[in-house]
C-alpha cells in the first residue's frame, strides 16, 4: 500500500488540508503503508515563495513523516512536478499518437459564453469547439495574438458513463461527456498541468490509494479517463469532506487565521492541533491532546462525519484563532 501527500505551494498549510493529510497519513500508516511526499507546483501564478518548504517544514512539526520526498528523494525521484515536466510531456505525447488530445484556443469568456446546458459541478463546461479545428498545436498558436498559447484538451468519449467505487464517498458515476466535456489537460505547450501531471505522477509513483478532499471528487472520472488512454492503472480513490466555516464555504482568510504556521507561533502545540482534527474525525475527546502516532490505533473511517467539519466559534476560541488581516 503506497499513499501520498500532494500538497500545493499556492498557500500556507491551515487546519483543512492538513485534516486531509491527517487521514491520507493514516490511512497509509495504519496498514503498514508507505507514504510518498510529492509537491505540486505547476500552478506558477499562484505560487507563493517559500511555501513548498514552509509546507514540509509545517507538516513535520505536526508529526508527519515520509518514506519519499523532494527533502528526503527515494526511487521516484524528482518529487517536485516542476522537475517532472519531461513526464508529462511524454505522457501528452501518447495521448496525441492516440488522437486523445488537442489544442483549443478558447478563452475562458468564450468557454463561459457558450455555458447553456449542464456545467461541471467544478467548473465551466466545453461543448468542444475547438475538437477537429487545427490540423496541429502550431496551426492553434499561428491564430492567437502573440504571447497566448493554446491549451491541450482531452477528447471525452460521448454517451459514456465512468463509474467508480470510491473508498469514502460510495459509488460515483458520471458521464463527462456531459458534465465537463472535452476537459483542459494542461495549459503549458508541453503538457505540464494539474490533471495530466497527477496522473502521470501517481501512476509513475505506484501509488496505490489517493486519499483527498471531495472537492477532487467529480474530477476523479476524467482523471480515470486519462489513466485509461494511458493504458495505466488506476489507484483506490478516498474523498474526505473538507473542514469549512460556519457559512458553509470553504475555509478562507475572513474566516479567521487557519495556517497551522500562525497557530504554532501563537504557542499553539502540535498536540493540540491533532487533537481538534482527530475531534472533527470522531476519533478523540474535545480538547484532548494526540500526536499523529497516538491515534494510529484508533483511526476509523466508519466514525469519520460524512459532512463538512466545520470551524465553529468553539473550535475557534479553543485555539485562539483571530481574524486573519494579511499582514503577516
Ligand atoms: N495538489 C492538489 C491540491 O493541493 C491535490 C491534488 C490531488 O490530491 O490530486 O489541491
Ligand atoms: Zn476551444
Amino acid at each position: 500500500m503506497r499513499g501520498r501527500l500532494a500538497p500545493s505551494p499556492t498557500g500556507a498549510l491551515h487546519l483543512g488540508n492538513a485534516r486531509t493529510f491527517m487521514v491520507a497519513w493514516l490511512r497509509a500508516r495504519s496498514c503498514g503503508g508507505q507514504v510518498v511526499l510529492r509537491m505540486e507546483d505547476l500552478d506558477h501564478p499562484k505560487n507563493k515563495p517559500g511555501a513548498a518548504t514552509a509546507a514540509l517544514d509545517d507538516l513535520r512539526w505536526l508529526g508527519f513523516d515520509w518514506d519519499e520526498g523532494p527533502d528526503i528523494g527515494g526511487p521516484h525521484a524528482p518529487y517536485t512536478q516542476t522537475e517532472r515536466k519531461a513526464r508529462y510531456a511524454a505522457a501528452l505525447a501518447a495521448l496525441l499518437e492516440k488522437g486523445l488530445a488537442y489544442p483549443c484556443t478558447c478563452t475562458r469568456r468564450d468557454v463561459e459564453a457558450g455555458q447553456s446546458a449542464p456545467h461541471a459541478e467544478d467548473g465551466l463546461y466545453y461543448p468542444g469547439t475547438c475538437r477537429d479545428r487545427f490540423a496541429d498545436y502550431e496551426a492553434a498558436r499561428r491564430t492567437l495574438p502573440q504571447g497566448r498559447l493554446p491549451a491541450w484538451r482531452f477528447r471525452v468519449p460521448s454517451d459514456e458513463v465512468v463509474q467508480f467505487e470510491d473508498g469514502f464517498a460510495g459509488t460515483v458515476a458520471q458521464d463527462v461527456s456531459e458534465a465537463s466535456g472535452d476537459f483542459v489537460l494542461a495549459r503549458d505547450p508541453d503538457g505540464a498541468g494539474y490533471m495530466l501531471a497527477v496522473v502521470a505522477d501517481d501512476a509513475a509513483m505506484g501509488i496505490t490509494e489517493v486519499v483527498r478532499g471531495d472537492d477532487l471528487l467529480p474530477a476523479t472520472p476524467r482523471q480515470l479517463l486519462i489513466y485509461r488512454a494511458l493504458g495505466l492503472a488506476p489507484p483506490a480513490f478516498l474523498h474526505v469532506p473538507l473542514v469549512v466555516s460556519e457559512d458553509g464555504r470553504r475555509l478562507a482568510k475572513r474566516h479567521g487565521d487557519t495556517r497551522i504556521r500562525a497557530l504554532r507561533e501563537a504557542g499553539i502545540a502540535a498536540e493540540q492541533v491533532i487533537g481538534l482534527l482527530a475531534w472533527w474525525s470522531g476519533w478523540a475527546a474535545w480538547g484532548e491532546r494526540l500526536t499523529l502516532r497516538d491515534l494510529l490505533p484508533r483511526f476509523d473511517l466508519a466514525t469519520l462525519p460524512r459532512t463538512p467539519a466545520v470551524l465553529t466559534e468553539t473550535v475557534k476560541a479553543e485555539l485562539g484563532i483571530r481574524i486573519y488581516n494579511g499582514l503577516t
